[in-house]
């Protein structure tokens, strides 16, 4: 049917004139045009001018088991058969979503039986942060509703999701709820100044400290962090910054919530990013790799001890969607969790990203426009800088990444820029060989970029 329709189509002008995209400046794309992606499968897109792009974003972060799996394509497929749809309201359920509910109990962090499900990202920490809420009024604290986050945070695009973020623009645009506030991202290599690695985490976790005293623990609900803040840059926490954000939230009895919807499910090379930096969160929302983007999901996965509160004491709990736990998506997403697992993905993850960041070490380490190469897993970034020693950034923060990020896309190659820093998260099926081309594409592209701008570069 599509591929009839594929005829003929002046795909350009229909999008121009009828989609309003996300996160687009409609203006540029109508002067450039769209591209149009046709088909994928592994790490590859193709688009309609007959492209072929290796995709180092798995998306957006979120095609863990890569393009064109037929095996999730038939567990939809037979649940799709059997019952479509149905809700989890009014004291039902379906086969699917009981089953993926107690597979990821069994791979959470110790301590988290519960899990309520919704479709996206933004929803599920729409659905955390009331949860906080809930929690602290019925256990008769509710002024007890501000929630702290990150400059450079992401929390999804809800005005809810986009106030608790930390991207200016979104604000401005709206996403400005009151009860939140953002503290100093542990952003050591744009941020840290002089201070080591170790020092400049604890520093920004202490910031988390000063900005509790400032509003009263006795009016804030919650803390949330992504384990690594993927939009905002892969901004990797120094190995103090976590530890030291347990200790302050207990210490305050605030409630943490870790923000998992890009390091759930594999990434880091352990099944949470809780699990890799040793965080103790109340509540963790995961999304994206649950079901490889094939399908909308997101969970939220409820500690014990906020789960008592809420499933013993709370009464009805006035929250849910009509598809928190759709069966299709649930049932995707079982079949998905086992490829991870009989796949070996998470493993993958650690071993392959040791492979990836080690070939971009020899052949970018020592670039002049280089300054860090860093990652966890298979998620990881690489700093565009005009001064490596000094850590200095170019002017007009984002021009550069920008450059390079079209040099990418028309080498053959999805990465993505955040202000100068390039970005990428391929999917976890990436082979050895795709890795070679990874590298190859990436080094060719900062090539072409720092011959553009050389005069700005100081050796
Ligand atoms: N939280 C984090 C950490 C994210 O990275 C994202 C999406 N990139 C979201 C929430 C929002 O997810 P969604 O786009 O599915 O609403």
């Amino acid at each position: 049917m599509l591929d009839d329709l594929n005829l003929g189509v002046d795909w350009q002008t229909l999008d121009a004139a009828h989609h309003f995209h996300p996160f687009t400046d409609h203006k540029e794309l109508h002067e450039q045009g769209v591209r149009l992606i046709t088909s994928a499968e592994g790490v590859y897109l193709h688009d309609s001018k007959g492209n072929k792009i290796m995709d180092g974003m798995a998306g957006l972060w979120c095609v863990a088991a890569g393009y064109g799996r037929q095996e999730l394509v038939e567990a939809a497929t037979r649940q799709m058969t059997k019952l479509p749809y149905y809700n989890a309201f009014f004291k039902t359920t379906t086969e699917p979503t009981v089953l993926l509910a107690t597979k990821l109990a069994e791979i959470a962090p110790e301590g988290f039986e519960h899990v309520f499900f919704a479709c996206s990202g933004s929803e599920a920490v729409d659905s955390a942060i009331r949860s906080a809420r809930v929690y602290w009024k019925t256990i008769g604290k509710p002024e007890k509703r501000f929630v702290i986050g990150r400059e450079y945070g992401y929390h999804g695009s809800t005005i809810l999701g986009a106030s608790a973020g930390g991207m200016k623009d979104m604000h401005r645009q709206g996403g400005d709820l009151p009860y939140f506030a953002q503290v100093l991202p542990p952003y050591w290599y744009g941020k840290g100044g002089q201070m080591s690695p170790e020092e400049f985490g604890l520093y920004a976790a202490r910031q988390v400290e000063a900005k509790i005293k400032e509003i009263g623990a006795d009016k804030i609900a919650a803390f949330i962090g992504e384990p690594i803040q993927g939009a905002g840059g892969v901004l990797i926490p120094p190995s103090t910054y976590w530890p030291e954000i347990n200790r302050i939230c207990k210490e305050n009895d605030i409630l943490l919530i870790a923000d998992e919807v890009i390091c759930g499910y594999g990434r880091l090379g352990t099944w949470f990013g809780s699990d890799y930096f040793g965080i103790k969160p109340d509540l963790m929302t995961t999304a994206k790799a649950l079901t490889s983007g094939y399908l909308p999901l997101s969970a939220v996965f409820v500690h014990d001890r906020v789960a008592e509160v809420l499933v013993n004491e709370t009464g009805e709990y006035y929250h849910g969607f009509t598809y928190s736990g759709h069966p299709v998506s649930c049932a995707l997403a079982l079949k998905n969790i086992e490829l991870i697992e009989s796949e070996g993905l998470v493993q993958a993850a650690t071993q392959k990203g040791e492979v990836l960041r080690a070939k971009l070490t020899a052949a970018l380490g020592d670039h002049p426009m280089v300054g860090e190469i860093r990652g966890i897993g298979l998620i990881g970034a690489i700093e565009l800088t005009a001064d490596k020693r000094t850590r200095k950034f170019f002017e007009k923060n984002g021009r550069v990444g920008t450059i390079c990020r079209d040099f990418c896309i028309e080498n053959g190659l999805i990465m993505r820029a955040v202000r100068d820093t390039m970005v990428f998260s391929p999917p976890l099926i990436i082979s050895d060989a795709e890795i070679d081309e990874f590298v190859v594409l990436a080094k060719k592209s900062i090539d072409q970029t720092y011959e553009k701008v050389k005069d700005e570069v100081t050796v």
